[in-house]
């Protein structure tokens, strides 16, 4: 069994395991809906486990999850930012934004990210871990049970590179639509790659309901080498490719990402490149302007720029939008507040 807590366990693990310690199956059920519908916090809230069971198994199977250091409430639009504290000390941060269509929360699937994207705040320290896929699980759990108000639909695009920890977030996609759990459906989940090309192969065939969003950020091999370190592993001919499998295989469309960072991305000719390299294709394209962060000096396309570059591709008739801004008083650029208070905590 790769991932030993109680969390992170199947119903069916769960359930040889409490066989093997003499226990009827039944109560592998219950422990299971206590920690993925009832959402409990601590083992004593599951109440009609024994003392004596419970310990047992603990032994074996920590209880891993996420614990509330602080949180933030923007005042425009609702949206709160998380942020969670580890087992280990390791420190996470997740997102709840709150839509017309329901609740969704944004989580991270890494402590730290090894991508090196130039633009992201979210790579700056390296990578510390994977996370668990209770982990992931609990960030939403969390959420629900700190807010009180239902969660409906999870992206993956916090921090973290999804496919750098892929048996983990496909664990976690599993136990997440799950009768016995939080019965989120994969309709309602989206997973963000930088392009990590042989996991799109792989999740194109066990995730097929699972909305795919590809990280893109430039037209261009060269243009994408300066921004992502990825794109010296994978061209964009390959990237290309899998993306094309992924809309076969699945029959579903796919999201491109293309932050706009001014100058670097964001001309005409660049948009016309774009809008060649996707045509045709069954996808749809976010534009996000770039959020700025003080360690690099990328800045954000001016509006005008904005505007010109989504109708030049809607001209191209690509199916195009502008990633609303959410939570703008509370914003650190996403992955700065897991930064800023490691740095707070150095600093006393
Ligand atoms: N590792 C995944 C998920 C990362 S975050 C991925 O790369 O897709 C989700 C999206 O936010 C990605 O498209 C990422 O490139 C983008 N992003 C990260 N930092 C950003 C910033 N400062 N401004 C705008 N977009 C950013």
């Amino acid at each position: 069994m790769k991932w030993n807590d109680l969390r992170s366990m199947t119903l069916e693990e769960l359930t040889e395991c409490v066989e093997e310690l003499g226990e009827k199956k039944f109560r592998a059920r219950q422990i299971y809906e206590w920690l993925h519908k009832k959402l409990v916090e601590t083992p004593e809230q599951m109440k009609n486990v024994s003392a004596k069971l419970r310990d047992k198994l603990l032994k074996e199977h920590p209880l891993y999850g996420v614990s509330l250091i602080e949180s933030r409430e923007s005042k425009i639009d609702g949206t709160k930012k998380f942020l969670f504290g580890l087992h280990d000390g390791n420190i996470i941060e997740s997102v709840l934004m709150r839509y017309k269509h329901g609740n969704s929360v944004c989580i991270s699937s890494q402590a730290g990210c090894r991508m090196g994207c130039r633009f992201c705040a979210s790579t700056l320290l390296g990578l510390a871990r994977n996370l668990y896929p209770s982990e992931m699980l609990d960030q939403i759990y969390a959420i629900q049970r700190l807010t009180g108000e239902r969660v409906s639909h999870v992206v993956v695009m916090g921090t973290g590179e999804p496919f750098d920890n892929y048996e983990a977030l496909s664990r976690m996609l599993t136990m997440v639509s799950d009768e016995s759990g939080i019965r989120i459906g994969h309709r309602n989940i989206t997973v963000s790659t930088c392009g990590i090309v042989p996991g799109i192969y792989a999740f194109a065939k066990d995730h097929p309901q699972v909305t795919l969003a590809i990280s893109l950020h430039a037209s261009n091999d060269k243009i994408r080498k300066q921004l992502m370190p990825v794109a010296n592993r994978y061209s964009l001919e390959e990237l290309m490719r899998a993306a094309d499998y992924h809309i076969d295989q699945t029959g579903r469309r796919l999201t491109f990402e293309y932050s706009l960072v001014r100058g670097v991305n964001d001309t005409k000719e660049e948009a016309l490149e774009l809008a060649a390299l996707v045509r045709g294709k069954n996808c749809h394209i976010n534009l996000i302007p770039v959020n700025p962060i003080k360690e690099r000096d990328f800045r954000q396309s001016e509006q005008s720029g904005v505007d010109a570059f989504k109708k030049i591709l809607e001209n191209k008739h690509i199916q195009v939008t502008v990633r609303r801004e959410m939570g703008r008083d509370i914003q650190a650029a996403c992955g700065q507040l897991r930064k800023d208070y490691r740095e707070r905590s150095e600093n006393g």
